[in-house]
């Protein structure tokens, strides 16, 4: 399978635009003021890439992760250590956490592997997929930061871990992004497990991941959550594509509806309560780094992430 991602006439033209999305979409805060120097960074670093260069080019040019790191090194989070980010070619489509490195990896070809899946396999304009696989590339990061805070922070995590992090991943994302854009990309990252099993790769119930019907149906379910009204189209539609067992009937559907409408803000609040301690408590950015998103059920928002 080619999925080598070598060049596009559009790539110029594109990175500006994208540049300035980019650039809009996350509000700077104020640096912290950092209470001693035992508080860790993030650490950004892009390995240089023979065999994707473009992605890399495409990364450093629309400082996409440079932001992201920025913005998490300047929310109040208490770390003993460092952590680096290294985007670098791995041989194959992949992202990780290492725990013997405290390192999170992601791999240039993993985002070379999504824009064929989006444009190649799924049809969509050249543009199109790069953005989907940019915002598939940001919910794997945080998928992979959830497994690297539950290593450092020494975090509680009950449940099958890669479940805890896809959900984590998408409650962080609707923590920093504006909720449209935080649902827009839990759902391309949803429509990535959706491609692959729609190729026939559904995974394995041995497997540490749950199967990609599932995965795809659980980020859905929270972007539900998140707004019922917006997203209830994209639910039912989803519902039926993970219906292999013709089980759907109107009433299922809608009181799996419920439980996914309570089920975004008990995660909120579930992350809220595991990574509170280990924020400053006296944050500067808290003001701007308020919750956002529309809740019901009985949890209650909470004031600090
Ligand atoms: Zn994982």
């Amino acid at each position: 399978m080619d999925y080598k991602f070598a060049s596009f006439k559009f790539f110029s033209n594109f990175l500006l635009t994208l540049i300035f999305i980019m650039t809009s979409l996350i509000t700077p805060i104020k640096k912290i003021e950092a209470q001693n120097n035992k508080i860790g960074q993030f650490i950004l670093e892009y390995k240089s890439s023979s065999a994707e260069p473009i992605i890399r080019e495409l990364f450093i040019k629309t400082q996409i992760f440079d932001k992201i790191i920025s913005s998490l090194n300047k929310s109040g989070l208490i770390m003993r250590e460092d952590i680096l980010v290294i985007f670098k070619d791995c041989g194959t489509p992949n992202a990780f956490w290492s725990p013997s490195d405290r390192q999170i990896i992601i791999c240039y070809e993993n985002t070379a592997y999504d824009i064929f899946l989006f444009h190649e396999k799924a049809g969509y304009p050249m543009e199109t997929a790069i953005e989907k696989s940019i915002h598939e590339t940001i919910v794997a990061f945080y998928h992979e930061l959830g497994h690297g805070l539950i290593d450092v922070l020494s975090l509680s995590a009950v449940g099958q871990e890669e479940d805890t992090v896809d959900e984590f991943a998408a409650i962080m994302l609707f923590r920093t992004y504006p909720p449209d854009v935080a649902a827009q990309m839990v759902l391309d990252a949803s429509e990535y497990y959706e491609l692959l099993y729609k190729q026939g790769n559904r995974g394995v119930a041995w497997g540490e991941h749950a199967p990609n019907d599932k995965r795809l149906f659980n980020l859905v379910c929270l972007v539900y959550g998140s707004n019922p009204k917006k997203y209830a189209e994209v639910f039912v539609e989803k519902f039926y594509l993970v219906d292999q067992a013709n089980t759907a009937s109107p009433d299922r559907i809608k009181r799996r509806a419920r439980r996914c409408e309570n089920e975004f803000p008990q995660k909120m609040e579930s992350w809220n309560k595991l990574l509170l301690p280990h924020y400053a408590t006296e944050n500067p950015n808290q003001p701007t780094n308020k919750p956002s998103g529309n809740f019901s059920g009985s949890s209650r928002r909470g004031t600090h992430w």
